[in-house]
């Protein structure tokens, strides 16, 4: 199934000059859903995956189903203050300012084989501040996974020395 059709193009949100896809069509289909995750699933493969690290909040979405068919743990990466316990920070660069992302310290164990999985990759800033926690606590991020890639933004650049797999490219 070519899923392109269930992204919705938004212009100018949530700033002006931003090209926003909109996923929520696709989340509203349930064959679309159905086919995304197979295909999701054809990018991982054979490998063997012990954890799905997926980023708030819309990589949560397929990361949590993912993590079912590969069998494997599910760890939320998320915005600050959001985990209740212990957490490692990790601040990121974004176009004007800066951001962060969280993990619980105990989440993944040193020499866990993760898939990293969001929605979008677009600068790679988000992605790279992912990678770097999970490395952090010892994991190995055997593939990071998204349903589509901006690729004028060239976030593959920031995310080097790793595998870099997406459904769709714009
Ligand atoms: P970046 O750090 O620039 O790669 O941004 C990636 C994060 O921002 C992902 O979690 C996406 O959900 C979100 N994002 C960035 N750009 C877009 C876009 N054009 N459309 C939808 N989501 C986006």
């Amino acid at each position: 199934m070519n899923l392109s059709k269930y992204i919705r193009n938004i212009e100018d949100f949530p700033k002006v000059g931003v090209h926003f896809k909109d996923i929520t069509p696709l989340l509203g289909d349930s064959d679309a859903m159905e086919s995304c995750l197979q295909q999701l699933m054809a990018l991982v493969g054979s490998q063997k995956i012990d954890k799905v690290a997926a980023i708030e909040s819309r990589g949560f979405f397929f990361g949590t189903l993912l993590a079912q068919k590969l069998n494997a743990g599910f760890v939320p990466i998320r915005k600050p203050g959001k985990l209740p316990y212990t957490t490692l920070k990790e601040p990121y660069q974004l176009e004007y300012g800066m951001d962060a992302l969280e993990i619980h310290e105990d989440a993944i164990k040193k020499g866990e084989r993760i898939l990293l999985h969001d929605d979008v990759l677009a600068t790679g800033g988000t992605a790279r501040a992912a990678c770097n926690l999970i490395e952090s606590l010892g994991g190995e991020v055997v593939q990071c996974n998204f349903l589509l890639e901006l690729e004028f933004l060239n976030g593959i650049k920031k995310l080097r020395n790793h595998s870099v797999q997406s459904l769709l490219k714009y």
